[in-house]
């Protein structure tokens, strides 16, 4: 494995108050060893120097919420779930290069079909294909008249734990369920839960019991608080949380994962299903009703952080909605990086630039802590200590 002395413009670690000018990161092999100001930080001899004095230096973007198969863009995204492997797979190849590309270098899947989330992640770790590091769900454990229903569903507290077991016993990192209603399916968004009390608990206890924890999917209300009060990691997507939800959110310390431009992204719902006025109108609806909400409740001291929902390569979109919701550039990129490393549970790994962390890095042309738009001009992604600058083509897809 090589080492390689980083020299960088100014350098974004995620922990600092203040970015570093001027500033060295060594990695050696997928880790990084040192950080600090260049003058004081030699680089050990026989190191390959890779030159970012004129970059902006900032760890990879960590995508807490996707799916590898689906693109909005093309409609009906259960429909997408359930064709066969092989087409799902191809799509996946795609779909996860565009990702990396654009800067995102840890992702979370949030529900598959044919396991095939768990087989990407793993060719993705052997170097068979390019992508992020993928942290995968398997197949998102839905009820049988709920929202999220693909080619199974799980029903009794005996089969959401089947569920969940099949899951884990495959290689799954978390467990996801989901709770209510969703955007891009048709019928008034409930917030009411598709399953009981006692289904949710036996996800989480299972989850919780193979060591890990369960997400889900719950826009706000009754639905939401259940999910909150069995003991869920994360909420997924939230759009219609009240005030009383965030607060019970910020009681029991659980993360809230935006999730904007699916539903406020031309490209996205709007163009796969945007011709269906029920569900146009449904995307009209929550783009009021979170323009109105999210200033506020990402301004109460709920832990948030980011993801894309498919939307792939489109991560700074996420953050730049969240700086028109008021938050700071500086937040935004600890959402995008940080703050997203914890809601997933791999800090120890990832999300700040610190000796001992993977080698996950991006290179940006002009400085987003001035104007975040700039996160759209990547020149450079490192994951893992290997720079992929030249893999992506001329466009960088
Ligand atoms: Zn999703």
């Amino acid at each position: 494995m090589s080492i390689r002395a980083i020299r960088c413009g100014t350098l974004f670690d995620g922990v600092a108050t203040t970015p570093l000018r001027d500033a060295m990161v060594v990695v050696d092999g997928n880790r990084i060893t040192a950080v600090g100001p260049a003058d004081r930080t030699p680089a050990p001899a026989g190191a390959e120097a890779l030159d970012l004095t004129n970059r902006f230096v900032m760890p990879g973007l960590v995508d807490c919420h996707s799916h590898a198969s689906i693109v909005p863009g093309l409609g009906d995204q259960l429909g997408q779930l359930c064709r066969g492997p092989v087409p799902q797979a191809l799509a996946a190849t795609a779909n996860l290069r565009a990702d990396l590309a654009a800067g995102t270098t840890t992702m979370r899947i949030m529900g598959e079909e044919h396991f095939l989330d768990i087989e990407v992640r793993d060719a993705i770790e052997a170097g068979v294909i390019v992508g992020p590091r993928l942290l995968v769900a398997g197949r998102g454990l839905a009820a049988n008249n709920g929202h999220g229903r693909a080619l199974a569903s799980y029903d009794g507290v005996d089969e959401v734990r089947r569920g969940a077991r099949e899951n884990l016993r495959r290689g799954a990192n978390h467990v996801k369920i989901f709770v209510t209603g969703g955007v891009s399916s048709p019928g008034a968004m409930s917030t009411s839960s598709a399953y009981t009390r006692e289904e949710i608990r036996a996800a989480v206890e299972e989850a919780h019991r193979a060591g890990t924890y369960a997400a889900a999917h719950a826009h706000g209300g009754a639905g939401l608080r259940l999910a909150v009060e069995e003991g869920v990691g994360t909420i997924e997507h939230g759009l219609l949380a009240g005030d009383e939800d965030v607060a019970l959110m910020i009681e029991r310390r659980v993360w809230l994962i935006c999730t904007f431009s699916i539903f406020m992204h031309p490209t996205g719902i709007e163009q796969g299903d945007g011709q269906r006025p029920v569900i146009m109108d449904k995307v009209r609806w929550a783009r009021r009703v979170v323009d109105e909400t999210f200033p506020r409740h990402l301004a109460s001291g709920i832990r948030f952080a980011c993801g894309t929902d498919s939307m792939h390569g489109l991560m700074p979109i996420e953050l730049e909605t969240l700086v028109r919701f008021g938050v700071s550039p500086r937040d935004a990129l600890l959402a995008g990086t940080r703050w997203g490393a914890e809601a997933c549970r791999v800090d120890d790994q990832v999300g700040t630039l610190v000796p001992g962390k993977r080698a996950d890095l991006l290179a940006i042309d002009g400085d987003p802590l001035k104007d975040i738009r700039a996160l759209r001009c990547v020149s450079l992604v490192m994951k893992d200590g290997v720079p992929y600058d030249g893999v992506f083509g001329r466009n960088g897809r």
